[in-house]
């Protein structure tokens, strides 16, 4: 049995963001609390008492807090069930919250090691000292098996596969000690449980559906897919900013080329929007936007959602 936990459902800034006017932020601000959302992760675990995260986000600590979950437990003076956190990217918002994880209990960091490149790059990371958190590469299109504190499996197979994107907007231009190469800038994964069988999908960044993309994605019975932006010149419309979807990495939900179009049709069992943007307005409840992603068979999940696969 896998056990998804949605710790936080949007993208970099989260709802409300700090020091953002537009409609969906106001609400969230106002009348409309339960459209707050905290910087997109997820939690999961095979065994319920063992668990990984899907990148730690700026939000990391207040995530941790509303999930019982991942409390430490009854009766033990230091301890967590977080045993690993799997890196997707090198974006702020999948990173900074390995920062809230730095007061000595033991866990691992998986990531392609052009993410792990950028951490070693950035010395305020060292924070994580080798000695309690290991780093171990995650190369592409092989499975691994996280494994637990005490070496044994943890029953969860991962496979991760390279999904069209691109680098950091921190980095931009900069030439990495990795080299130039994009392989890696950006990765989706299949989390399978291995007693069942069961598997689902998690792309929180994704520039394009392409074949492989639909191909990886078809027939699954769960995914969590990139929803930053309804449309890709959202941001520039709406006078938020001066980058479209694609310049920052991500497909439009809307379009020919959107990934409710793109997706449709291949016998996926349950798709979930992630890493929505507070822009975006199929968050608000009462939007066409929703509306017509709702009929497409879309979800968009509130914090500490969980999912039994
Ligand atoms: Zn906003």
């Amino acid at each position: 049995m896998l056990r998804v936990v949605v710790l936080g459902a949007a993208a970099g800034g989260g709802v409300p963001q700090w020091n953002c006017g537009c409609p969906v932020c106001r609400a969230a601000r106002t009348e409309h609390p339960e459209l707050r959302s905290t910087q997109a992760s997820i939690a999961i675990s095979a065994d319920g008492d063992h668990w990984y995260l899907m990148n730690a986000s700026p939000d990391l600590r207040q995530q941790l807090i509303a999930t019982p979950q991942l409390h430490p437990r009854a009766g033990k003076l230091r301890h967590s069930p977080i045993c690993g956190v799997i890196l997707t990217n090198g974006e702020i918002d999948a990173i900074a919250g390995l920062l809230s994880m730095r007061e000595g209990w033991p866990y691992t960091i998986y990531a392609h090691p052009k993410v792990l490149s950028i951490l070693e790059a950035n010395s305020i990371f060292n924070v994580l000292s080798e000695k309690n958190v290991r780093r171990l590469p995650i190369e592409v299109d092989k499975t691994f098996e996280p494994d637990l504190p005490d070496g044994s499996p943890s029953g969860i197979e991962i496979l991760s596969f390279a999904v069209p994107g691109k680098s950091a907007w921190y980095l931009e231009g900069e030439v990495l000690p990795s080299g130039k190469d994009s392989t890696g800038d950006t990765i989706g994964l299949r989390i399978s449980d291995k007693a069942t069988g069961r598997y689902f999908c998690f792309l929180a960044a994704c520039a394009a559906v392409d074949d492989d993309v639909k191909s990886r994605l078809a027939g699954a019975p769960l995914i969590f897919f990139d929803g930053t932006v309804w449309r890709d010149d959202e941001l520039v419309a709406a006078g938020l900013g001066n980058k479209t979807g694609q310049d920052m990495g991500h497909i439009a939900m809307s379009g020919d080329h959107g990934a409710i179009h793109s997706l449709a049709g291949l016998g996926i069992g349950r798709k979930i929007f992630l890493h929505i943007n507070n822009s975006n307005p199929a968050l608000l409840t009462d939007s066409a936007e929703r509306e017509i992603a709702e009929r497409a068979g879309w979800q968009f999940p509130v914090d500490g959602t969980e999912i039994v696969l």
